[in-house]
């Protein structure tokens, strides 16, 4: 039997209507997505507690585990209700208020105004600011501040509706990192047991470090995924990335915070970051947008995702594509198809960036070296904790699949976002040897190896007695 190589870089999929309906949700993880993203900016605790449950019990049916990250929203700026949408012409004046959120219309000179959630607002901007609003499509530049009160001259026309989303880009708003909302929601999932929460507009490592404190006061496993997306996240990346488990470049917000034109350099910027760090990164945001309503991928669409597996990254997500598109299957599909096409080439899989300092690394690096000098090998590793399968992930084998065993549900699971990391559940026994033995049988079983089969495997041993780290060449019998 021809084994098919298993796939390096990863598939995050966003739930929505287009996976929640008929049995979208195991064709969904039958075509390879291994990770579902809840964005908690579109739903209540209780609806979100129901998303988790379906979506454990879809993976209990189709037999194949999968991680489910909750992404909370964060900090946000909002205009608030509206009796009835405003159209803004270019070039006229239009008001933002923060002493209420509610709209009024100021019958002295004509102009109209909205409110804004946001009490600091007048304070932390400047004259010549610009002020972005719904996604960027209506824009306009600050010409005057009084007491609670912006003028605003409208630089790109369109249509205001009610409570849309605000963006100040270069502006350092202080705005609490982890909300009243962030925190009702984050309760729920980690008591409903998923396994990343995706941090919204991380601003600094301190953001993360609140989120930390309440994961731990929950007593949950719960790893952090700090999404960049403002230039205040960009100008403290290091120390984000070094408080944080894993990173996304969340494109959608970043494109409308930075100039478009930065946002390729700002990508590469964040995953060379990750990589010399050791830490996950997710690319996010526009991967296959087209595909929401057309069978196939764009040109340069294809070329987005390609880039991506070119740089490394561990994962792909997939935003409204999947949650409600009319082709969410077709798009894991595509990414699929296009994340193995580049990953067989010779030149995608030669970096290497992160620091050997720790005598784990220096261990797990030669075990890597060897595979590199075996074509055809696997890495066989077993990870209590998860360590040596995400460390050996960071250090970017360049073709030898990881395949990591783990005795604890929630590691296994958390080990699907890692970059080439095959993850595999079974208790270890006190003897590594049996331990040894036992997972290569069921990995026999599972199709992963066959004989013949060259496996570095990285492995406590007992010599004299004693438990030592080793470093194995076996072959699969
Ligand atoms: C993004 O901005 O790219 C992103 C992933 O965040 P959200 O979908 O929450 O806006």
């Amino acid at each position: 039997m021809t084994k098919i190589p298993s796939r390096k870089t990863k598939i995050i999929v966003t739930m929505g209507p287009a996976l929640e309906s008929g049995a979208r949700l195991e064709e969904a993880m039958l075509a390879g997505a291994g990770i579902f993203r809840l964005n908690m900016a579109h739903t209540s605790p209780d609806a979100a507690r129901a998303v988790i449950r379906k979506i454990r019990a879809a993976s209990q049916r189709v037999g194949i585990e999968v991680a489910i990250l909750m992404d909370i929203k964060g900090p946000e700026i909002r205009t608030g209700d509206l009796a009835s949408p405003i159209t803004l012409e270019l070039g006229v004046n239009f008001d933002f208020t923060c002493e209420t959120e509610s709209t009024e219309v100021w019958h002295g000179d004509g102009t109209a105004s909205v409110g804004v959630n946001y009490r600091d607002l007048v304070h932390d901007v400047r004259v010549g600011d610009e002020l972005l609003v719904d996604s960027g499509l209506l824009r306009f530049a600050v010409i005057e501040k009084h007491t609670a009160r912006l003028r605003c001259r409208v630089l790109v026309a369109g249509v205001l509706s009610s409570r849309r989303h605000v963006n100040l880009p270069g502006v350092d708003v202080n705005l609490p990192a982890f909300t009243a909302k962030d925190r009702a929601d984050t309760a729920v999932g980690l008591e409903e047991g998923v396994d990343y929460i995706a941090q919204s507009f991380v601003r600094r490592a301190s953001d993360v470090h609140e989120l930390r404190a309440f994961i731990k006061e929950n007593n949950s496993r719960a790893q952090i995924i700090a999404k960049i997306e403002d230039q205040s996240g960009i100008r403290n990346l290091e120390e984000i990335v070094e408080a944080a488990d894993a990173l996304m470049v969340a494109r959608g917000d970043l494109g409308i915070e930075c100039p478009y034109q930065d946002l390729p350099i700002i990508q590469r910027r964040i995953v060379n970051t990750c990589l010399e760090q050791g830490r996950p990164v997710i690319i996010a945001t526009h991967m296959l947008e087209s595909m929401i309503d057309r069978a196939m991928p764009t040109r340069a669409e294809i070329s987005d995702v390609a880039n991506a597996v070119y740089e490394q990254a561990d994962a792909v997500m997939l935003s409204g594509e999947t949650a409600m598109g009319q082709f969410p299957i077709e798009c894991i599909q595509v990414l699929d198809k296009i994340a193995r096409r580049i990953e067989s080439e010779p030149d995608a899989g030669t970096r290497c960036s992160v620091a050997v300092n720790s005598e784990r690394m220096k261990m797990l690096h030669s075990a890597a070296t060897l595979a590199n000098r075996l074509p055809g090998s696997q890495i066989l590793a077993f990870t209590r904790l998860g360590l040596n399968g995400s460390r050996l992930a960071a250090l970017r084998p360049i073709q030898a699949p990881i395949l990591a065993v783990t005795p604890v549900p929630e590691i296994f699971r958390q080990l699907n976002l890692h970059r080439a990391v095959t993850p595999f559940l079974m208790p270890f026994d006190a003897d590594p040897d049996v331990t040894i033995e036992r997972a290569i049988s069921m990995l026999r079983r599972a199709g992963a190896v066959s004989a013949g089969d060259k496996l570095v495997i990285v492995s406590d041993i007992i010599a004299q007695d004693q438990t030592w780290e080793s470093i194995q060449l076996r072959v699969v019998r």
